[in-house]
């Protein structure tokens, strides 16, 4: 009997020249956080993102969203608006710099942070506090957020906006590539994500100095002495060389692994659109998802269960949708402003194979078993 393999929800896809680019370090000895693949994928991601913005690669995506609220000063007293609907590396540097997360609700149009709800957290917060120092919004799932409308609210109160953009490289939002539509901007290239170095980060920021200000602190904040003087306190951040040069590869085939995913979603959309008891994360007009994880939405948690496991019998992977912050043990002391939509995404919504390697084999596997699901 041939003994299916295990599909899984996202996993690392090789392709370009990332050998190359890491026995290039290997035979110079660039074997240390910086190096011409750490400046040669900082140009490459500089030229994707529409050469206006500039780039620091890093150690995470966690350790760039940390850095980006030391940059904007966040400390001890400050609170940080954050996007409930999201995963935990959102917010948890929020409180290795002791500030306090307040967390904001989704809408239903892309799952994403809500702009009403934001401005009502502003008020209420100027009212009984003080301003919040700054706002975390996400691109869910590579879904670009209604940008405009919260930049316009961050606008009028005059708070940066950090754009945690870890599961959105190659979307866009009017043309403008997701990383770049705020004051600092956030990749990771984790394992799971659409391209990887393993493990790491970027920072996205507007101008050279930024730029500069991200790698001192990222590299220990050493002053300008011939022996190690500190002023201030500095982090060990800083993207290896070797890591690197796996992005460079990646670099190579992101745009295939866009094509991938997104035609992963047309997939699943085609098999299942005609049941009127399963959404999708749609799409407006002037949005561009790179459909890094394909999720549905049923009518009931048991449904939902039902399909997940079904697939797990199957030894396919899927998982519920994130399950927001303000639901967290660790995070429920934490005050929210929700409105019931990111609850109703997590009780009913489940993530769907969708790596960039998947066979139509795999995808037949896959479809086969949810359609076989009682009453879809
Ligand atoms: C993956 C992810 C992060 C963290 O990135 P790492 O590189 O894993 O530290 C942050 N935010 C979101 C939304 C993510 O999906």
């Amino acid at each position: 009997m041939l003994t299916k393999t295990k599909i899984y929800l996202s996993s690392p896809h090789m392709g370009g020249a990332e050998q190359k680019f890491v026995n290039e370090a290997f035979d110079t000895n660039w074997i240390a956080p910086l190096g011409p693949n750490v400046n040669g994928f900082e140009s490459d991601l500089k030229s994707y993102l529409g050469n206006k913005h500039e780039v620091a690669v890093l150690s995470s995506g966690t350790a760039s969203i940390h850095l980006a609220l030391e940059l904007l000063n966040v400390s001890k007293g400050d609170e940080v608006l954050c996007q409930s609907f999201t995963f935990s590396a959102s917010a948890n540097p929020i409180i290795y710099q002791g500030a306090t997360p307040v967390f904001i609700d989704s809408e239903v149009d892309t799952w994403n942070m809500c702009p009403e709800l934001l401005e009502i957290a502003i008020q209420d917060r100027i009212q009984k506090y003080k301003k919040p120092k700054a706002i975390i919004a996400v691109h869910l799932y590579g879904m670009p957020y209604k940008a405009k409308e919260i930049n316009a609210v961050a606008e009028k109160y005059d708070i940066p906006v950090i754009e945690d953009s870890a599961e959105a490289l190659g979307s866009t939002y009017y043309n403008s590539a997701c990383g770049t539509l705020s004051d600092i901007g956030i990749l990771s290239f984790n394992g799971n994500k659409i391209i990887t170095t393993s493990g790491g980060g970027a920072m996205v920021v507007k101008n050279q100095e930024q730029k500069e200000k991200a790698i001192f602190l990222s590299t220990q904040a050493r002053d300008n002495a011939p022996h190690y003087q500190h002023s201030t306190v500095g982090f060990n951040y800083r993207m290896s060389n070797v890591l690197a040069g796996i992005g460079r590869g990646q670099m190579e085939v992101l745009d295939e692994r866009v094509k991938a995913r997104r035609n992963n979603f047309e997939f699943y959309k085609r098999n299942l659109e005609k049941f009127d008891t399963i959404n999708f994360q749609e799409e407006s007009e002037t949005v561009f998802s790179n459909r890094w994880i394909t999720c549905i939405k049923t009518d009931s948690f048991s449904k939902r269960e039902q399909i997940r496991l079904a697939l797990l019998e199957d030894d396919v992977e899927s998982r519920p949708l994130w399950k927001p912050m303000h639901l967290q043990p660790v995070f429920k002391n934490y005050l929210h402003f929700t409105n019931g939509v990111s609850e109703d995404l997590f009780d009913k919504g489940l993530c769907l194979p969708s790596g960039s390697n998947l066979s139509q084999e795999d995808l037949d596997r896959i479809i086969d078993i949810i359609l076989k699901t009682p009453k879809l």
